[in-house]
Order: structure tokens, then C-alpha cells, then sequence
């Protein structure tokens, strides 16, 4: 159908007025074409749900989880409702289950099984600006499920592709996706256009700007997005495929990463793995130079691990011991990589006396892990070693 959807998430509704000022953006929109919104919660309202939810023993996996920490976008999309109606526009807001957005029962990080354009469609052709709660929708079981968190993106790919929508729009408070997160180096540059691949991977290794399942649902369903931002005007980043890919497209960082070294077998190994990922804990196994195993992970995610390591150590045979705390992780993000290219990186790291304590070589790149007091200085080095400013 000939119409966009725009998705506004937690920093562009943090006030009223800033609803209002997103109100007068769809505004504008609206009079070129239909416009289907996609809100998330205001921002810091989903972390304090979740806060209370881990207070009272509740956490992913558990359906009430999901009742609770879906809420937020309940209030965002009524009020930016409301603010439309104001304005003299016709507008009415959807819960996820009133799509309805079907998903699997996997509550807190539920997949999207089918999306039902019919309600929107028919709103669309009388003038009616549908507001969708993003992050939402229902399982068999007929409960409300969470898409996981960031999850509102993933809503607004999901109804862009349900409705054979020209665009899917993001708006943020970043004007694009840039070289490298511009708050650590503001000589970023905003990248204007990058495949698939490549943001799905950027989103895999650190970059916040959108949610990995939203954009590996976009690839798959060939969504055009447009990341930009509701504060500034600026053509932002297109992400697409019709574009052939950069050998190097920008660096994904991931800071504050805490080091455990681990002593188990080869089968405990791969049962760590498996147990961090039903618990979507993110992991980076190295091999130290000592020949033994350590395994990296989000310092946040510490006191959960120990708790899970603990409870299955008997099978496991883990001894585990924090050894560090100050590791971050560089990820560059390209394609056709080849052992120059690996070689002049890590000799150009040398030269500038950054220790890298590890390097893994990805299909589309490489992981570098260093100590955060150098993260700065590597990503300058590496932003210049890749051509990135250019
Ligand atoms: N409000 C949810 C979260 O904070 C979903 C989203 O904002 O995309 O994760
Ligand atoms: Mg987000």
C-alpha cells in the first residue's frame, strides 16, 4: 500500500512536549501520505518496570513479566493519540494484540509469527492515523508477549513489511548510523546508506541504534529503513540492499565486559554456551595465552551468570573466577575481508602500542579486545586504518 510507517522511540516521546512535537512531525507526513506511528515507552519508564518486575522475583520466561514491562507503550501510544485528535487529525491507538501481532509464548523475547494488516488498512483508507504500541503481541495462550528489549523496531519493520509499506522511518535522538558511536569519536561520520549485513551486524556487536532482530527482520522481508532523528532535521541512513557492500562500513563497540577464566571440558564448554543463550547472555569464549578458556561478558549480566553457573555446576564442572573488569570490545564491521586487511590492522595497533589481548576473526570482520582505558585511542586508530572518515 502506498504509505510509511514511523516509529518514535523512548527519547522522542520522553515529555508531552515532546509528544506534541513528534505530533506535529506525523503531521507533516500525513499530508503526503497515509502514516501508520509506532510508539515506544517514554524513556527510562521500561527499565523501571523491569526493575520492579526483578525486585519480586520475576524476569524473562514469566507471561506477568511481559504484562508489566509491556505497559509503558500503552500510555505513549493513547497519549500521542490524543495529542493527534487535538490537532484536528483522526487517530486511534492498537495494543499489540488488537493487530493483532501473533507471536510464540517465548515471553520476554517472544518471535513474531504473523502480523494482520487488516485493521490497519482500513483505518489508513479513512484517514485514520493508526498508533501502535511497539515492543508487543500475543501468544497462543493468548498473553501478552514482549518482542524483546528495543523491540519496537522490530514492531515497526514487522507492520512496514504487513502492510507493503514504501518505508519504515526510526526515529531517534541520533540523526543516522554513524562510522563509529559518535559520543566516543565525534569525528563518526553518518554513513548515508548500509546494507542489511552490514547494520545487522553493527546491532549484533554494540551499536544501539537499532534492535538485531529488527533488522535481520527487514533483510529477510527486504524492509527499507530510514534511521533518523525526531530532534534535528537531517536525511539520515538508509538501510537496504541495493547498495554493494564496503569492505569497511564502521566499528561496533561493546564496553564494559568482565573476564572470567573457566576450567571444564570440551562438552562443559558448549553447555555454557547453551545456557548463556537460553538467558540471552552474550559471550565472547578467548583463549588466553596460558592455553585456558575465558569467557567474556556484560558486566550486568555478572551476578545472573554466577547464579546460573552455580546452580548447574555439577553437570557443568566449572570453577569460574572474575579475573578482570575493564574490557572492551572493537568489532569491525565489512565484507570481503581478507589476511591484509587483518594484517594491517592489528600491525597498525601495534605501532601504536594498543595491547590487543584478543582477536577473533569474524565472517564479515574482526573482534578486537582491549583494555577500555585504550578503547579512545584504538578507535581513533582503527577509524583512520580503515578509511572510515572518508
Ligand atoms: N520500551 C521497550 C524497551 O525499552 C521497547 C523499545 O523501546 O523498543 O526495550
Ligand atoms: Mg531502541
Amino acid at each position: 500500500m502506498d504509505c510509511i510507517v514511523q516509529k518514535f522511540g523512548g527519547t522522542s516521546v520522553a515529555t508531552l512536549e515532546r509528544i506534541r512535537r513528534v505530533a506535529e512531525l506525523i503531521a507533516t507526513s500525513y499530508r503526503m501520505q497515509p502514516v501508520t506511528v509506532v510508539v515506544s515507552a517514554m524513556a527510562g519508564v521500561t527499565n523501571r518496570f523491569v526493575e520492579y518486575a526483578h525486585d519480586l522475583g520475576s524476569a524473562e520466561g514469566d507471561a506477568e513479566y511481559d504484562s508489566v514491562v509491556s505497559s509503558g507503550e500503552l500510555v505513549t501510544a493513547g497519549l500521542l493519540s490524543i495529542t493527534l485528535k487535538n490537532m484536528g487529525l483522526k487517530s486511534r491507538s492498537y495494543a499489540g494484540w488488537q493487530i493483532p501481532i501473533e507471536t510464540s509464548c517465548r515471553y520476554g523475547s517472544a518471535v513474531i509469527q504473523s502480523v494482520n494488516p487488516n485493521n490497519l488498512v482500513k483505518d489508513l483508507k479513512s484517514g485514520i492515523i493508526p498508533v501502535v504500541c511497539g515492543f508487543q503481541g500475543i501468544s497462543p495462550e493468548n498473553r501478552v508477549t514482549t518482542l524483546g528489549r528495543g523491540g519496537s523496531d522490530l514492531t515497526a519493520v514487522a507492520i512496514s513489511d504487513a502492510l507493503k509499506a514504501d518505508l519504515c522511518e526510526i526515529y531517534s535522538d541520533v540523526d543516522g548510523v554513524y562510522t563509529v558511536d559518535p559520543n566516543l569519536y565525534p569525528q563518526a561520520r553518518c554513513i548515508d546508506k548500509i546494507h542489511y549485513n552490514e547494520m545487522k551486524e553493527m546491532a549484533a556487536l554494540g551499536a544501539k541504534v537499532l534492535q538485531e532482530q529488527s533488522v535481520d527482520y527487514a533483510m529477510k522481508k527486504n524492509v527499507r529503513i530510514r534511521v533518523a532523528s525526531s530532534f534535528v532535521e537531517h536525511e539520515g541512513t538508509i538501510i537496504c540492499s541495493d547498495i554493494p557492500e564496503k569492505k569497511f562500513s564502521g566499528l561496533a563497540v561493546t564496553q564494559n565486559l568482565s573476564q572470567f577464566k573457566i576450567r571444564h571440558t570440551l562438552k562443559s564448554h558448549l553447555s555454557i554456551i547453551k545456557l548463556l543463550e537460553q538467558h540471552f547472555i552474550r559471550c565472547e569464549i578467548i583463549k588466553t595465552l596460558d592455553g585456558k578458556f575465558s569467557l567474556l561478558i556484560d558486566r550486568q549480566k555478572v551476578p545472573l551468570m554466577k547464579s546460573l553457573l552455580s546452580k548447574e555446576n555439577h553437570i557443568l564442572d566449572i570453577k569460574q573466577e572474575m579475573v578482570r573488569k575493564n574490557f572492551s570490545r572493537i568489532s569491525v564491521i565489512g565484507s570481503n575481508f581478507n589476511q591484509d586487511d587483518h594484517e594491517k590492522i592489528i600491525s597498525d595497533l601495534n605501532r601504536s602500542k594498543i595491547e590487543v589481548f584478543y582477536c577473533s576473526i569474524r565472517k564479515n570482520g574482526l573482534n578486537l579486545i582491549v583494555l577500555t582505558e585504550s578503547l579512545l585511542k584504538s578507535i581513533d586508530v582503527l577509524h583512520k586504518s580503515c578509511g572510515l572518515g572518508k
